[in-house]
């Protein structure tokens, strides 16, 4: 049940299709990151309640929800983006406070959440199998997509429905069903999120949600033998832990995991349009996206000039209540990660970075919050070069020619985003070509769409979401040999 005091509101679980609280009666306060104060009671779920959630998951498989047709998945997936588009603002709402996004682009975000359930609710009766041609004309072979079954989603605190729609909108068209834990520090949204099935009419335990801490209840479920899938999003470290409990248990899973992305720039670009892209890769949100652009690489000619614009802009972004129309960045989204932030400035002023402009904290504002931060003179040892800080820090590095900006791009482990900045075309396709990245964007950066797989290379995760490719990731493929002749074979060879 959802109720309100006179400041704090208090959600429940969801489990098949009813409001329950954790089954040891434990909860913890969700902090907004903006007053610094508790504003919401959630549960904190443990391995029991983790339990009853899958339970009720495959229950939901193997019942109604495994019985629709593929149409009428679809159809149900279409209800669900009209009621999620019911529900924008409010669940808008729940993301900034939890969150300390600004409400302008966590509105954004949820108005185009149900374009992702509509893209794939077409798709749900689209997953054809095909006839396959054999050697053996004796055989009829044909194939077929079943789901892969009841899913475990676990996701970030940075964009918990967005993120969490990119596993849902895919997996729910393939027929499986889902079990979430999102985030500790922004569960609010997703708990709310999960009591719109039942209005859509989906059936009770199709989709599940269980809060609680990382280390416990993340873990339960990415290691629960129950599950089939895995579908994670957040940092590198937890998904090597996640990718191995699920590995122990065979269960197949994606990682969507963190990055480092470089944003290369040559001389020949439209610097004014190259500065704006990379205000917008690196200071939206913070820079808490997986996909920030964290490393601007530009040609020694226009360095100057162009880090001069990028530090303008940095200098009048407007910090300040996430509400606020007129705010460009709010705070940092939680205390550890604000200390994480803090812990790189200082690293890059002992390393010998210089401050071109920010890296220190805001208290004035109250809240967790920092200034936008450009650092130049960097080397490719520094903390802050090779480390995702997912804040908005800007490092910059300069290079003299095309191979010099591919290889210092190239330079990292992660591998999941990147642009580049040109008006030549032949040099655009090129180094779009040569960037080790699963997403590179020409004169552009930040832009995503549901018919657009996204995912990374590297140590940006495995597997990809969004697109045709991603709901062939929540289904198995079965081949089914038919024998036409209706004659004895020899037992003791290979059909
Ligand atoms: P995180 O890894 O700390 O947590 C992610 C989720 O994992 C949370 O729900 C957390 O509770 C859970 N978790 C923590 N420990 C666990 C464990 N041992 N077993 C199972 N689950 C566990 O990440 P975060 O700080 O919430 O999110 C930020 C990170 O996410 C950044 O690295 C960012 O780049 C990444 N991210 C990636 C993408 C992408 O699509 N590639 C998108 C957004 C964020």
């Amino acid at each position: 049940m959802t109720t309100q005091t006179e400041e704090m509101l208090t959600f429940s679980l969801v489990i098949g299709g009813a409001e329950t609280a954790a089954a040891a009666g434990r909860t913890y306060e969700s902090i907004d990151p903006y007053t610094g104060r508790p504003w919401a009671v959630v549960p904190d779920g443990d391995a029991s309640d983790v339990d009853r959630a899958v339970a009720a998951a495959r229950e939901a498989l193997d019942g109604p929800w495994g019985r629709l047709s593929a149409t009428e998945r679809g159809r149900l997936l279409y209800r669900l983006a009209d009621v999620i588009e019911s529900e924008a603002d409010r669940l808008a709402d729940f993301e900034v406070r939890d969150g300390g996004k600004l409400l302008r682009e966590m509105s954004g975000q949820m108005r185009g959440l149900p374009d992702y359930y509509r893209y794939f609710a077409g798709m749900a009766d689209k997953l054809e199998g095909s006839v396959v041609p054999t050697g053996k004309s004796n055989y009829l072979v044909y194939t077929t997509h079943e789901p892969v079954g009841v899913v475990g989603a676990i996701t970030p605190w940075n964009s918990p429905l967005l993120l969490l729609t990119w596993k849902l909108a895919a997996g729910l068209a393939a027929g499986c069903t889902f079990v979430i834990k999102p985030s500790d520090y922004t569960p609010v949204s997703t708990l709310a999120f999960g009591r719109l099935f039942e209005s859509a009419g989906f059936p009770p335990g199709v989709v599940n949600v269980v809060t609680g801490w990382g280390p416990e209840t993340g873990a339960a479920l990415a290691a629960h033998p129950g599950i089939d899938k895995v579908a994670f999003t957040g940092s590198t470290g937890t998904g090597i832990k996640v990718g191995q409990a699920a590995v122990a248990n065979m269960t197949r899973f994606t990682l969507e995991l963190g990055g480092k992305s470089a944003q290369v720039v040559f001389p020949d670009a439209d610097l004014e349009a190259a500065a704006n892209g990379i205000v917008a890769g690196i200071f939206a949100a913070t820079g808490q996206t997986c996909l920030a652009g964290s490393r601007l690489l530009v040609h020694e000619s226009v360095a100057e000039e162009l880090v001069g614009k990028v530090v303008d802009r940095a200098s009048t972004i407007v910090l300040g209540d996430p509400r606020d129309p007129a705010t460009e960045m709010g705070p940092v989204s939680n205390g550890p990660q604000y200390e994480k932030v803090l812990s790189h400035f200082a690293s890059a002023r002992e390393q010998g970075a210089t401050i071109a402009y920010g890296a220190e904290p805001v208290p004035e504002l109250g809240g967790y919050f920092v200034r936008p931060t450009v650092l130049t003179d960097v080397t490719p040892k520094m903390r802050a070069v090779t480390e995702e800080i997912f804040g908005p820090v800007l490092v910059v590095s300069t290079f003299r020619d095309e191979d010099e900006a591919v290889a210092a791009a190239n330079g990292t482990e992660f591998g999941l985003a990147g642009s580049v900045w040109t008006k030549d075309v032949h040099r655009a396709h090129r180094v779009a070509g040569r960037l080790r990245a699963g997403t590179v964007w020409v004169n552009a950066y930040r832009a995503v769409a549901p018919s657009v797989p996204f995912g990374g290379m590297g140590a940006s995760g495995m597997g990809r979401e969004n697109g045709l490719e991603a709901v062939k990731d929540f289904t198995e493929t079965k081949a089914v040999w038919v024998e036409l002749s209706g004659e004895t074979r020899d037992p003791f060879t290979l059909g």
